[in-house]
């Protein structure tokens, strides 16, 4: 395909490097782009020659049909192709330069005018034939075209601004469109023929992809809406191929790695635990149970995700693997993202595992330092024994003599690296991670893609979903009676104050604030507490505690309550300014409730400003169901909010969409599995350069983990 470039009404480009740019040089080889320019396309994430050309459209204005001046109308953006009459320089009032041009075609006469751009006087002569394209306004009685986009036709010269399918890129302030459409093709032009197709032939014509150079091309400056989606297509596919080659890679490496020591022998103790729980398992706990240990007895390490919604019962599966752990003489690990949960799930440990005989100990920043030690020197033991904690596990002085399972709870709180770090405390350890975030198959494919996925699809029975009804905060004081009257009759509540994001501190202020408000106004006489991230541990493990006993009525809370907190008597809560809060992060706090037998109500005060705050809001209302509220959110947000942007920039994806490209992933998984199928290793020298594709995916996304 051939391009021409250079058009002669943009700006004098400055003069650079006469060598052919390769694909990984600094933008700064391409002409017209010195240090400040480098600046801004940086801000952009572009860097290199091949950032910019992945740095596709946002979309296409069609400015292919131009309109006959004669037909041109008021408050419209139009094509037009005329002939120029007349140039002026003039200035406006204000001292500003304005080129004026006249220009005619056959049907009749309009005008164009620019301000701030003087060389266009210059550049625009009589006679020259020009296409146009921008907002049409009135001009005393003629209609003239204001700063339109402006390009001069001549037979050499193919138009890039008007005329076409012009590309709308994102940009930055400083960069307009314009000068970014001129890199581009720029780099199009002198770069991308350099940038190696890594499809083979044989992939192309199975999926129907096109060429890569072709594809470059059309999806910036494509001759028809088709070509675009064709070329976005072929794009998207290569990097989720690329993805899924160097996930199913890994996943290979890591079952060719046999775990450190077996397991002895273990089943008998599970048994006894499952038979001494209070209550019946579910039908997908005990499936997912069977799964876990099954995976355990096997020769390599487990690697696997559980999902399942907030209440779904994840904790006693989590205790039946740390059973058979223990039970096979090794040491298990829960990591939780807050002390609060942590301090939990000793209880609920301790509590379960007591009776069997297994230690459980406790390692969190705040603990108290003999409690510590205890922990440190039962771990460097060997002793058979659990231990639960936050962040703090991961720290050097911990020495596992013997870890043999690691489990992470609310695993999308932590990075993909905290995962990594916990696993290399032991010799090939089990990891189980567990996530009440339902991840639809987009996200489990690309970014857990080296994990198997168990799914606890079922809730403990005897649960009433949580009623939700979102009230304006003139209604505040009836909601504040309401709360009064049902505590009294014996409710514990939840109240959860506006989510302030920039400072813990005033996060706290804040909760202390609205206690002291609902104490001395509408919930006077209410035993009433107060637990936010400043307290010390010892005095939120006492309220938390409280609160569990009954000798607390009502909990003023900032979001540390957010994850895994689990009072099955409280079943009232009340979000303040609820639209301040995301989705899932709704979500969450709500699963705090409903986790009895008694109908629990959830009341989002909240004023949204906008439809879209109300439409969250309404979503919360109409479901409980967990999936539905992550599409949504995922669908609102995008996936870098979603799964916290660290885990999103390892799937490190430019073109592919998470959200409506799940077809396309499912096929270039397909491909990837074929491809390994017969050649594990890319060693055929048509799969070589998709090979070191894969190779520097797969260091890319090391270092991007290693971040964290
Ligand atoms: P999550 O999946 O959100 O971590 P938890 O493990 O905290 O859920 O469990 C929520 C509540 O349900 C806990 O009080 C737990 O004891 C209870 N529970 C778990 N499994 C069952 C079951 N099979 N039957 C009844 N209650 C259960
Ligand atoms: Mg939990």
């Amino acid at each position: 395909m051939t391009r021409r470039r250079i058009t002669s009404v943009d700006p004098p480009a400055v003069t650079g490097t006469a060598r052919r740019p390769k694909p990984d040089d600094p933008v700064q080889y391409l002409r017209g782009v010195g240090p400040s320019r480098a600046a801004l396309l940086a801000r952009l994430g572009i860097e290199t020659v091949r950032d910019l050309l992945w740095h596709l459209p946002r979309r296409h204005e069609d400015r292919r049909n131009p309109t006959p001046l004669a037909a041109l109308r008021e408050g419209m953006e139009q094509a037009a192709m005329a002939r120029i009459e007349r140039v002026q320089l003039v200035r406006t009032r204000r001292g500003m330069p304005l080129v004026r041009a006249g220009v005619v075609d056959a049907t009749g006469v309009a005008y164009a005018v620019w301000f701030n751009q003087p060389y266009l006087a210059q550049t625009l002569t009589r006679g020259q034939q020009v296409s146009l394209y921008g907002r049409v306004e009135r001009a005393g009685r003629a209609l003239q075209f204001v700063a339109p986009e402006v390009e001069v036709l001549d037979d050499s010269e193919e138009p890039w601004h008007t005329g076409r399918l012009v590309p709308i890129y994102p940009t930055t302030e400083g960069l307009p469109q314009r000068s970014l459409r001129v890199l581009i093709r720029d780099a199009l032009d002198l770069g991308a023929a350099a940038v190696p197709e890594i499809l083979p032939e044989e992939v192309r014509s199975r999926h129907g992809l096109p060429a890569l150079r072709e594809a470059l091309w059309a999806v910036h400056f494509p001759d028809q809406e088709a070509d675009q989606v064709a070329a976005r297509r072929r794009l998207a596919f290569e990097e989720l191929l690329v993805l899924r080659l160097g996930m199913l890679q890994q996943r290979r490496a890591l079952d060719a790695t046999p775990r450190g020591a077996p397991y002895g022998p273990f089943g008998e103790r599970v048994r006894r635990f499952l038979s001494s729980l209070p209550f019946d398992l579910t039908r997908a706990q005990r499936r997912v149970i069977a799964e876990i240990t099954r995976d355990m007895q096997r020769p390599v390490p487990t690697n696997r995700l559980l999902q399942g919604d907030v209440g779904s019962g994840k904790t006693v599966v989590a205790a039946a693997a740390l059973v058979a752990c223990v039970e096979g003489d090794f040491q298990g690990a829960l990591m939780a993202p807050t002390e609060i949960l942590a301090e939990q799930h000793l209880l609920t440990l301790q509590r379960l595992l007591a009776p069997q005989g297994i230690p459980v100990h406790l390692l969190v920043g705040s603990a108290d330092p003999a409690a510590r030690a205890a922990a440190l020197e039962a771990l460097r033991s060997g002793a058979p024994v659990v231990v639960v904690g936050t962040h703090a596990l991961l720290q050097e002085r911990v020495v596992f003599n013997r870890l043999g399972l690691v489990i992470v709870d609310e695993q999308h709180r932590f990075g993909v690296m905290q995962r990594a770090r916990l696993r290399e405390k032991g010799s090939g350890p089990d990891v189980l991670v567990m996530t009440a975030t339902p991840i639809p198959r987009t996200l489990t494919l690309t970014v857990y893609g080296d994990l198997d996925v168990s799914v606890l699809d079922e809730m403990p029975p005897g649960r009433e979903p949580v009623a939700t009804h979102v009230r304006p905060s003139s209604a505040r004081a009836r909601v504040y009676t309401y709360v009064h009257e049902q505590v009294s009759a014996g409710r514990q509540a939840f109240v959860v104050c506006p989510l302030i994001e920039e400072s813990d501190v005033l996060q706290a202020r804040s909760a202390v604030e609205l206690a002291r408000e609902l104490a001395a106004g509408p919930l006077a006489g209410i035993r009433l507490e107060v637990v936010h991230g400043r307290l010390p541990a010892s005095q939120r493990a006492a309220i938390m505690d409280a609160f569990r006993a009954g000798q607390i009525d009502v909990l003023v809370a900032t979001t540390v309550i957010e994850v895994g907190v689990d009072v099955p008597n409280a079943s009232l809560m009340v979000i303040e300014n609820a639209d301040r809060y995301g989705l899932a992060q709704l979500h969450q706090l709500r699963g705090r409730i409903g986790r009895g037998t008694v109908r629990s109500q959830c009341i989002l005060i909240a004023d949204p400003a906008t439809d879209e705050g109300r439409g969250r809001l309404e979503i919360m209302a109409a479901t409980t169901d967990g999936f539905r509220i992550a599409q949504e959110d995922l669908a609102l947000r995008g996936p870098g909010e979603v799964l916290g942007v660290r885990q999103h920039g390892v799937a490190g994806l430019r073109v592919a969409n998470l959200v409506t490209d799940l077809p396309l992933l499912e096929e270039a998984n397909q491909a990837a599995e074929t491809l390994l199928s017969r050649d594990p290793g890319l060693r055929d020298p048509a799969l070589a350069a998709l090979g070191d594709q894969v190779r520097r995916y797969l260091a890319h996304r090391a270092s991007l983990a290693s971040v964290g």
